[in-house]
């Protein structure tokens, strides 16, 4: 009851990820449709129910466009878990700011990159042009596309594939 299903709005944009128990009960209180039923049945004393794996709400949900949350981990995964300076896919990666925060430099996806431990090291308090170390790339707010944000998914949800592409 616990595994993740793919919640779409009423117009098959993927809204978010919820488990199997509420998505039975959106379901069962005829606030959502089950779009892809991803995962065999549930028994229960009386019935059975299919399981879903992608469900639809019945009505629109209105919201702000979504943003891709600023963490640790999301930066990583921007940066293709490699250190933007050397290029190097390290195990142990650290968060460099750019230009340091003791200069002004601010907490923004902007201004923070992934770095391994031996360039953040080498790099220290100067800015990277003061270490004459080069960013493989500007860094930027990633866009909240569908694939991105439900992306880490797919591996254990194939069937989300199609309902998440183009979004
Ligand atoms: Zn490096």
């Amino acid at each position: 009851m616990n595994e993740p299903v793919l919640v779409l709005n009423a117009n098959f944009e993927p809204l978010n990820v919820c488990d199997t128990r509420r998505a039975i009960g959106l379901i069962l209180t005829g606030k959502a449709e089950m779009v892809a039923n991803g995962r065999g049945l549930i028994h229960t004393a009386r019935q059975n129910f299919p399981s879903p794996s992608v469900i639809r709400l019945e009505s629109m949900v209105r919201r702000p466009r979504p943003r891709v949350k600023l963490t640790k981990r999301e930066i990583f995964r921007r940066d293709n878990y490699t250190c933007q300076y050397c290029g190097r896919q390290a195990t142990h990666l650290t968060i460099d700011h750019v230009e340091p925060r003791h200069r002004g430099g601010g907490h923004r996806w902007d201004n923070l990159v992934a770095a391994c431990q031996q360039c953040n090291r080498q790099k220290g308090g100067r800015t990277a042009l003061e270490a004459n170390m080069h960013l493989h790339r500007h860094p930027a707010e990633p866009a909240a596309t569908a694939s991105y944000l439900f992306g880490r998914h797919l591996a254990d949800n194939a069937d989300w594939a199609e309902y998440i592409d183009g979004w």
